[in-house]
């Protein structure tokens, strides 16, 4: 049963069998939601991946197995098809199974082809949302996804295909024309190309870009450059992924919106001041 509750509220109870397919958020163990924290106090095994804040692994019960399954010390990480059997087979014999992933399990994060084995395999299964880097980044940059008046749509894409190139797939012209605010993932490999592409697409050199390294941790950067320049930049500052990159007007609005410093500095004044 779950011990978890609040007024006129049933939090489910993880059944022993099922697998709950949850998103832990970009980062900031805080931005974790209460059906995840319910799963992971009631899980017998916890399966996570690499970008997965461990700290949110204490609230784990003491007696839980933990799984890692992403990529350790420049190993290749676990196939994802091997993941998905071990979810299966963790199922099939009666365990509670909470799979935990970065950001959105939906969201360039392969949650749809874990969750179809376990349809595959007749194994019930429920999906816990999480907040993905894209907007949830952003928000820690200070830079809103849509702010009326700038954009009344915003793309997401991924910078890297199954074959780890820039996607041929996409239609850059369009994207560069139709989608004022583009917010990418995975794109710092191949931004050069990306940015190449959204130019020859009509995008104006001169156009903000923000790149967020590291979002909602302690850890955090943010380079704020233009697209022309953005690749070379991102190179000259040797920030490192995890990083989103975002392209439109609205990553103006950080010079007001910049939050995340003035709580930083507040937090500093706090430490530093001397009791009175
Ligand atoms: N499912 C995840 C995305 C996984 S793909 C989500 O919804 O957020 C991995 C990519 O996500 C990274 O390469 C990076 O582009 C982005 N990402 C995830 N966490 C991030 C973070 N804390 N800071 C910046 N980018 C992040």
């Amino acid at each position: 049963m779950s011990d978890f509750s609040i007024p006129d509220f049933d939090f489910p109870t993880l059944e022993k069998g099922w697998v709950w397919l949850a998103g832990a958020g970009p980062g900031d163990p805080g931005l974790l939601s209460l059906h995840a924290l319910n799963g992971l106090r009631q899980a017998d095994i916890i399966v996570y991946d690499a970008l997965v804040d461990t700290r949110i692994l204490s609230f784990a019960k003491p007696d839980a197995e933990i799984i890692y399954a992403g990529k350790r010390g420049g190993k290749p990480s676990p196939k994802q098809q091997d993941i998905s059997l071990k979810l299966v087979e963790l199922a099939q014999a009666g365990k509670r199974v909470l799979r935990l992933k970065g950001g959105d399990p939906f969201v360039f994060g392969r949650g749809g082809e874990e969750a179809l084995a376990l349809v595959d395999a007749g194994i019930p299964f429920r999906i816990i949302p999480g907040i993905t880097a894209g907007v949830g980044g952003l928000a820690y940059a200070g830079i809103p996804s849509t702010h009326r008046g700038i954009n009344q749509a915003v793309t997401f894409l991924t910078g890297h295909d199954q074959n780890g190139v820039a996607p041929d797939q996409l239609d850059w012209d369009a994207l560069a024309k139709g989608s004022p605010v583009i917010v990418m993932y995975m794109a710092m490999k191949h931004l050069e190309l990306i940015a190449q592409k959204l130019m020859n697409g009509g995008r104006n050199p001169s156009e903000p870009v923000a790149i967020i390294c590291d979002a909602t941790l302690e850890t955090q950067r943010i380079l704020e450059v233009t697209l022309g320049t953005c690749a070379s930049e991102a190179e000259a500052s040797e920030m490192k992924p995890p990083a989103i990159v975002v392209l439109g007007e609205v990553v103006n609005l950080r010079s007001q919106l910049n939050w995340i410093d003035q709580v930083s500095q507040n937090r500093m004044t706090e430490a530093t001041e001397e009791p009175v």
